[in-house]
């Protein structure tokens, strides 16, 4: 047996020892489930399976290099280069790039990012001289992309009475209309949206049968993490390759899905055992991610949910500490909260930044969290939001990049064609749109047709177009040979980009050049990456579909150490020593959007449960009774989910006789520049539920008491050894690293420190002032 399968509990071993046939893996957070995959993916490798023939599907690409990472050293990482891994959208862009001159697609469309599909579908709108009140663009867009996802093509859309009658009852009976319009113009650009890539992989798999057979040979295993938020168009897809070998295994847990509202089914998972004959179904119950208190807290939260499997999650891990529940008058006096915290706890327990990570319900919470981040010094990332490759001065270039690679490409020509500023003005470019439309061809090709269609242009705009039709031709010559930095580099110098940014002298300006230099870095990355694999010369085309493809979690930062500020959908799989859950509150989570059915509810909470499991040693929840959202200061309530978890698992850090202890004025006022986190309330009372105000109370007032540095105030009745009395030799107690002998001891007052070797887990350098010590 290979030592590696040691390091799986008996019921993890059993999924990876069963070679062949369907199965599924249902289980709860933590429980190993994605270690499962990553083990038996090496074992099926060590029984003589080609790398060639599995398949993984992930949920980011970030967790699919994870786990290629850990195959590779299992068997080598010559052997591991040739799996199938990454996300459904980025599998199967690279399976439609070698297939779709069977969908009358060229091999090198593009993919529209959201950006693109939203003004695409903003200008048909306006073209249609359609009221934008009621066909707001990012709601059509989102209702196509649910057809699209269900497999309701424009034609299927057309055929169905229902569908024009629901959305003729909405009030917007063009929306196939604009549905037909928007394919046509995707087609005609030779461009994919994201939901395309799932559509047109089934298409081609449903129409070339031929097809089918070449990947179902190829795919003779197939392995999916995180099988409950797959959708209709995914999991239609994983049935038609996995129909012949039926080697099929799906792992998740129902308590996590949590992307219905993005058209995840959980009947997937549920229906699993019906859609293959001789379902093998396996269960783990272990969970070795999170101490013993956040087990049970998540249980008792998911056990509130009607609809749901039964399961078991126990841990052998220790209580643990319970779970901090924090409350603040405002937004910014939780951010301050969290961020002092942080800091606090980097001091005490000699932890790095990467060890935190804050998660919220929406990403408009950042901010109040960012800026008490800035304030104490202390890095971050922010995950999601608008990433790296969609801000403007990136996206330029990338939109010339894709000009290059594809030139019928109309969003990206659309954006740079008067960008810097070539004298092509709108009027001209409204002429070549409707010339594109009236002849069913891109702008491209009527660009290089002015000469013949009566567009009514002046010579000197015909001559503008001509010069950049040359410009992007010459580019297109010289990527034929050249590598993607090199190419890149030509771009942003020749076409005036770095020119025009420099001409902005502010910061923000100066800040838009590097990161087009850090763009050109990352490229540089990558192509000295690629030539290493035998044959690949770093090309273009090759950047531009990990580009397309990339989010934000992809990027491998795993040289920064930073905290991570993520929303909890983004979070799913991940881990994390100390997390953070802000913005516990009534309308903010559950969400005021998420509320009016029991079903909307509770995927709220399975949010929640979610949420929670990401934490290994310390959760935190916190809520403030105020914030300002959409511009306006609103009151607000605690989350029903904190009261739904039982009060053994929790510590309030705010105690109930008083709900107002702070007022952020005076906070700031009274103490100056002092560190807020060395000041702490006199008595706080832990284990005391706070008390939940509706907004008709009257609020008290503000008290402030006795505030006295934090090292004196110890709660937990420990000895405090701020004053001097340790010396050399001491062998000490503290609180989570056990006993200890201290080496040595450096500084004076507040900073004076004391290297202490532990018995268990080697020496540790700790800040007096707020290291819990006993001398034994
Ligand atoms: P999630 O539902 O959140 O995706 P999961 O079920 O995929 O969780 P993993 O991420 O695979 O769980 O595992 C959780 C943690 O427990 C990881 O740090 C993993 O390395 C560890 N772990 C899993 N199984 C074992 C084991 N048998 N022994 C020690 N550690 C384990
Ligand atoms: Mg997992």
């Amino acid at each position: 047996m290979h030592q590696y399968i040691d390091q799986l509990n008996e019921a993890q071993r059993e999924p990876v020892l069963q070679k062949d046939g369907p199965m599924i893996i249902i289980a709860g957070a933590g429980s190993g489930k994605t270690r499962v995959l990553t083990i038996r993916i090496a074992y099926l490798m060590h029984q003589g399976i080609d790398a060639f023939n599995i398949l993984s599907l992930t949920f980011t690409n970030k967790a699919a290099r994870e786990m290629k990472n850990r195959i590779s050293q299992i068997v080598g990482s010559g052997e591991a280069k040739n799996l199938w891994m990454g996300t459904f959208h980025s599998v199967f862009a690279r399976i439609l790039r070698a297939e779709s001159d069977h969908l009358g697609y060229p091999s090198n469309f593009t993919i529209y990012d959201s950006q693109d599909s939203a003004r695409l579908i903003s200008s048909i709108i306006k073209e249609m001289q359609l009221d934008r009140d009621i066909y707001k663009p990012k709601q059509v867009l989102s209702r196509i992309s649910s057809y699209k996802n269900s497999l309701i093509t424009v034609k299927a859309y057309f055929n169905n009475p229902e569908l024009i009658e629901a959305d003729a009852m909405a009030k917007k009976p063009r929306l196939g209309e604009i549905y037909q319009q928007y394919v046509e113009r995707c087609f005609k650009a030779g461009a994919m949206d994201f939901d395309d890539l799932l559509l047109k992989t089934n298409e081609l798999l449903t129409r070339f049968p031929e097809i089918l057979a070449k990947y179902q040979n190829r795919f003779r295993y197939i392995l999916v993490d995180e099988y409950q938020d797959t959708n209709h168009s995914q999991y239609l897809i994983v049935r038609a390759l996995s129909d012949r070998f039926q080697n099929i295994c799906v792992v998740g847990d129902d308590a996590q899905s949590i992307y219905a509202f993005r058209g995840a089914n959980i009947n997937n998972i549920l229906n699993f055992q019906k859609d293959y004959e001789g379902v093998k179904t396996f269960r783990l119950e272990q969970n070795y991610r999170s101490t013993r208190n956040i087990v049970e807290a998540a249980n008792t939260i998911i056990d509130k949910n009607k609809t749901k499997l039964d399961k078991v999650v126990w841990t052998a891990n220790d209580f643990g500490p319970k779970i901090k529940v924090h409350r603040s008058l405002t937004d910014a006096e939780e951010g301050r909260f969290v961020a002092s915290t942080i800091f606090e706890q980097k001091m005490q327990n000699q932890l790095h930044n990467g060890a935190f990570a804050i998660l919220y319900r929406t990403n408009a919470q950042s901010r109040a969290m960012e800026d008490a981040l800035r304030k104490r010094d202390i890095p971050y990332r922010i995950y999601g939001g608008l990433s790296f490759y969609q801000r403007k001065e990136i996206k330029d270039v990338l939109c010339y990049l894709r000009l290059v690679i594809n030139p019928k490409d109309e969003e990206a020509l659309i954006r740079v064609i008067n960008y810097p500023a070539r004298g092509i003005g709108d009027t001209t470019i409204e002429k070549l749109t409707i010339a594109a439309n009236h002849y069913k061809r891109s702008i491209w090709e009527v660009m290089q047709n002015v000469d013949k269609i009566d567009l009514k242009l002046n010579s000197g705009t015909k001559q503008k177009l001509a010069d950049f039709v040359t410009m992007i031709q010459s580019f297109q010559v010289i990527n034929e040979n050249q590598d993607a930095f090199y190419i890149t580099d030509h771009v942003a110098k020749k076409t005036g980009l770095v020119q025009e940014l420099k001409k902005d002298a502010t910061p923000e300006g100066m800040a838009k050049i590097q990161n087009i230099e850090e763009l050109l870095n990352g490229i540089k990355d990558f192509t000295e990456g690629q030539k290493e694999i035998d044959g690949a010369r770093g090309a273009l085309s090759e950047f531009m579909e990990d580009v397309a493809l990339a989010t934000d979690l992809d990027k491998d930062t795993s040289d920064e150490d930073r905290v991570a500020l993520m929303t909890i959908h983004l979070a799913k799989g991940l881990e994390f020593p100390h997390v953070f859950v802000v913005g516990m509150e009534e309308d903010l989570f559950p969400s005021a959007m998420s509320m009016s059915t029991r079903s909307e509810l509770e995927e709220e909470r399975r949010l929640f449960y979610v949420a929670l499991t990401r934490a290994e040693h310390q959760a935190y929840l916190t809520y403030a009774q105020s914030r300002y959202r959409w511009g306006k200061l609103t009151d607000s309530e605690p989350s029903r989910f904190i009261e739904e978890i039982e009060g053994q698992y929790l510590e309030y850090l705010t105690p109930a006789e008083s709900n107002y202890r702070y007022k952020p004025q005076i906070d700031s006022d009274i103490f100056g520049d002092v560190d807020k986190s060395k000041l702490r309330l006199a008595k706080p009372v832990a284990g005391t539920p706070p008390k939940y105000i509706t907004n008709n109370e009257p609020k008290p007032e503000a008290v402030i008491r006795k505030l006295k540095p934090m090292g004196n105030t110890s709660s937990s009745g420990s000895t405090n050894l701020f004053d001097n009395q340790l010396v050399v030799g001491n062998v000490v107690m503290h609180e989570r690293f056990g006993k200890g002998q201290i080496l040595n001891l450096e500084g004076v007052g507040a900073d004076k420190k004391a290297e202490i070797k532990f018995e268990v887990g080697g020496i540790k350098k700790l800040l007096l002032r707020f290291a819990k010590l006993e001398v034994i």
